[in-house]
């Protein structure tokens, strides 16, 4: 095994699919210090809000650990469950506006854990074709009939919502914000076509909690459908503080099935206090002011149209992922590494990540950035664009 290892670890370094870590030497956040000393300007992390490194939530942490310990030893059925798992599940719920909340290690363990013991082979799970990685595994470990509809297509999913009416159960499952064009899913059309084929609406709100939304509170409040999802996920590793940590949150009857069923919960080790003090004290500074997500969306407008006027070509984005599309892939690791030299750290997606021809940098926005930070950015990108003569 060992050489033939080494011979497909070289065949994708030989078709520049290698990933390669740069390593941070400092904490997260929008000014990083790399190892190599160099200090950059970040605009690659999940970190919506600029919480990674937050004192409040630093803080919240410290106190925890100090008035509930390190870690549990335990799943939470045996003896793993705090009063402040307990309140971290209420207040999730509370967030979304549903009626129950289990927590699980990450949202890839909520998605994996939510569909096998709801549904059956006598089911069926009607996926968008650009859903997470998570979600397609959560779908392989479950019996139900997979459909797929193109993404956010809502004429190809009512296709196939007709084709799925003889099963038993319909579960619509989409990510809220899909990653790569930072798009959303069109939230009031699916949850009118759930009603008109019996369907229920399962959301992952990943990239969109504490981002979309008038005032974060995701993609429900975007579209105005909050209480109608059955089933939202997500994770306190993006926006709600980006240590880790998911969660399922929906109706009550469900939560409990999961809390019975659900494998990644039973089965794996409930999340330490300090990430459990952390998302509290994330949820508390969302709910008493809307200050980081203004300044987040404030910083998406200005990112975006500073972009368009410098004559990048910008996928349309409800979300703080902007894609600038560039299409060829040996040119957007050049413009990526062009903007590292520049100090600006972003990260060059293509095939297979993305569609063949259809090569981008992918930008997030936090609501650390400053106005500094933006104009930096936006210097560099239109200075390298003219180089390599993209405007
Ligand atoms: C990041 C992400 C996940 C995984 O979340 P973790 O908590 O890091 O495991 C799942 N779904 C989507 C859509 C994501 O973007």
């Amino acid at each position: 095994m060992q050489s033939y290892l080494a011979g497909e670890l070289e065949n994708i370094r030989k078709a520049g699919l290698h990933k390669n870590e740069h390593v941070i030497a400092s904490p997260q956040g929008v000014e990083i210090t790399l190892d190599t000393g160099r200090q950059v300007l970040n605009f690659c992390a999940n970190n919506y809000l600029g919480l990674s490194a937050h004192p409040d939530i630093v803080q919240a942490a410290h106190r925890a650990l100090d008035s509930h310990g390190f870690g549990m030893s335990s799943v939470r059925f045996i003896c793993g469950t705090q009063d402040m798992h307990k309140e971290l599940e209420r207040r999730i719920a509370r967030f979304f506006g549903t009626e129950d909340t289990i927590l699980y290690a990450s949202c890839f363990d909520a998605n994996g854990g939510v569909f096998e013991p709801l549904l059956g082979e006598e089911d069926a799970i009607i996926s968008d074709a650009l859903n997470h990685a998570s979600i397609i595994d959560g779908i392989r470990l479950c019996k139900a009939v997979r459909y797929r509809y193109a993404n956010a297509d809502m004429d190809d999913l009512e296709k196939q919502l007709v084709a799925a009416q003889r099963h038993r159960f319909r579960i619509i499952a989409t990510d809220a914000v899909f990653s790569m064009d930072g798009n959303v899913a069109p939230m009031d059309s699916i949850c009118r076509l759930a009603e008109k084929y019996d369907a229920l609406v399962m959301i992952d709100e990943c990239h969109s909690a504490g981002v979309v939304g008038a005032t974060g509170h995701g993609v429900t409040e975007l579209f105005n459908v909050r209480g109608q999802a059955d089933i939202i996920t997500g994770t306190l590793g993006k926006a709600l503080g980006g240590g880790i940590g998911g969660f399922a949150t929906g109706r009550k009857e469900i939560i409990r099935m999961l809390r019975q069923r659900s494998r990644p919960y039973l089965f794996s080790n409930s999340i330490p206090p300090s990430v459990v003090g952390a998302g509290i004290a994330a949820l508390d500074l969302l709910e008493t002011s809307t200050g980081l997500h203004d300044r987040l969306t404030q910083n998406i407008h200005r990112f975006m149209s500073g972009m368009q006027q410098s004559g990048f070509d910008i996928k349309p984005s409800r979300s703080a992922i902007v894609a600038v599309m560039l299409y060829d892939a040996a040119l957007s690791q050049e413009f990526a590494e062009r903007l590292l030299q520049e100090g600006i750290y972003v990260v060059g997606f293509y095939y297979p990540v993305v569609p063949k021809e259809q090569a981008r940098i992918r930008v997030q926005l936090s609501a650390a950035h400053t106005q500094a930070h933006l104009d930096r950015a936006l210097n560099a990108f239109a200075k390298i664009g003219r180089e390599l003569k993209i405007i």
